[in-house]
C-alpha cells in the first residue's frame, strides 16, 4: 500500500507556485491577486479562509479579504461581489460558503464573473468543464485529479466508483474521470442515498472516491484487493483522548482497509490540503488570462 500524501504535495505545488511567482517578479509581470469575501463569523469559515489567505501570503500572491457583517444585505453583497468583478488588480475572487440564510448563494454564484470565478462554481464554468473546454476546475476534484496526476495512477479504462453526488464534490469528480483526458477515461458509476446494493457497487471499483460524510462507511468487504481509494469525508467523531474531545476521519474505515489497496489517502493530511492548492493555481492561471483569454 502507498500513501497518497496530500500534505507533502500541497507543499510541493507550493513551492512551485512560489517560483512562478519570483519568476513574474523578476520579467516585471503582474503578481496574481486573489480577494475572499467571508460574511459573518462562523468559526469554520473563519479558518477555512484564513488558511487561503496565509497560503496566498506565503507564496507572494497579493490577497484581500473582505469581511462584511453577518447581517449584511444581499443587494449590499451584490454589490461588493460586482466591484470585485470590475477591479482590474483582482485577478479572482471566492465568496465563501455557507452564506446566511436571509442571502441567495446562487444569486451570488450567478453574479461572479465567470472569468474571476476562481473557485470554479458558476455555472459556465461547470457547463465548460462538463465540455471538455478551458474553465476553472472546482477546488476539491481539481485537488483530486492532480493527486492522480501526480501520483502517476494510471485511469484509463478503469472502473471507478464515486459515493455522492453532490455539486462541489460527487458530480464533478464522475465528469472529470470519465472525460477523455490524460486523468480520466474511466468507466464511472456514482452511488448516493437511493443506490441499492451499494457494497456490490464499490465492490467492482478499481477506483474509490468516497465524498459521502458518514464517518468510515466504506469497510473493509467493500473493497477489491489493490484498489485505489481517495476519501473526500472529513467528520468529527467523539474522542475523549483527544485534546478537542474529537478528532477527523474520513468515509473510510482507514485502519481496516488501508492494507488492501494500493493507494489511499489518509484523513487528516490527504484531500484536504490539495483544495487549497487548487484554487491557488486557479488564481494563477487568472492572472495570465489563460482560461478566458
Ligand atoms: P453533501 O452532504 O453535499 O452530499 C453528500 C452526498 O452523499 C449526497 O449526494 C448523498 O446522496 C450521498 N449520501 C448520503 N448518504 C448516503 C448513503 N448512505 N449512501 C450513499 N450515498 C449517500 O456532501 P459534500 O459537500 O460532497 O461532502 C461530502 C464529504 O466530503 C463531507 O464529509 C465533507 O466534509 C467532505 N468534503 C471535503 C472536502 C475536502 O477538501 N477534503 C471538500 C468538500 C467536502
Amino acid at each position: 500500500m502507498q500513501l497518497i500524501d496530500g500534505k507533502q504535495l500541497a507543499k510541493t505545488i507550493k513551492e512551485e507556485l512560489a517560483q512562478e511567482v519570483e519568476q513574474i517578479k523578476a520579467n516585471g509581470g503582474k503578481i496574481p491577486h486573489l480577494a475572499a469575501v467571508l460574511v459573518g463569523d462562523d468559526p469554520a469559515s473563519k479558518a477555512y479562509v484564513g488558511s487561503k489567505v496565509r497560503s496566498c501570503e506565503k507564496i507572494g500572491y497579493k490577497s484581500t479579504l473582505i469581511t462584511p457583517a453577518a447581517d449584511v444585505s444581499e443587494e449590499e453583497l451584490l454589490g461588493i461581489v460586482d466591484k470585485l468583478n470590475m477591479d482590474p488588480d483582482i485577478d479572482g475572487f471566492i465568496v465563501q460558503l455557507p452564506l446566511p440564510k436571509h442571502i441567495d448563494a446562487e444569486k451570488v454564484t450567478l453574479a461572479i464573473d465567470p472569468k474571476k470565478d476562481v473557485d470554479g462554481f458558476h455555472p459556465q464554468n461547470f457547463g465548460r468543464m462538463a465540455l471538455g473546454l478551458p474553465c476553472y476546475l472546482p477546488a476539491t476534484p481539481f485537488g483530486i485529479v492532480t493527486m492522480l496526476d501526480r501520483y502517476n495512477i494510471e485511469t484509463s479504462g478503469k472502473h471507478c466508483v464515486v459515493l455522492g453526488r453532490s455539486n462541489i464534490v460527487g458530480t464533478p469528480i464522475s465528469l472529470l474521470l470519465s472525460r477523455k483526458a490524460k486523468v480520466g477515461n474511466c468507466t464511472v458509476t456514482i452511488t448516493h442515498s437511493r443506490t441499492k446494493n451499494i457494497a456490490e457497487e464499490v465492490k467492482r471499483a478499481d477506483i474509490i472516491i468516497a465524498a459521502i460524510g458518514i464517518p468510515r462507511f466504506v469497510t473493509e468487504d467493500m473493497v477489491k484487493d489493490g484498489a485505489v481509494i481517495i476519501d473526500v469525508g472529513i467528520n468529527r467523531v467523539e474522542d475523549p483522548t483527544a485534546k478537542r474531545g474529537y478528532r477527523l476521519v474520513g468515509d473510510v474505515d482507514y485502519e481496516n482497509v488501508a492494507e488492501k489497496c494500493s493507494f489511499i489517502t489518509p484523513v487528516p493530511g490527504g484531500v484536504g490540503p490539495m483544495t487549497v492548492t487548487s484554487l491557488l493555481t486557479n488564481t494563477l492561471r487568472a492572472s495570465r488570462k489563460e482560461v478566458y483569454g
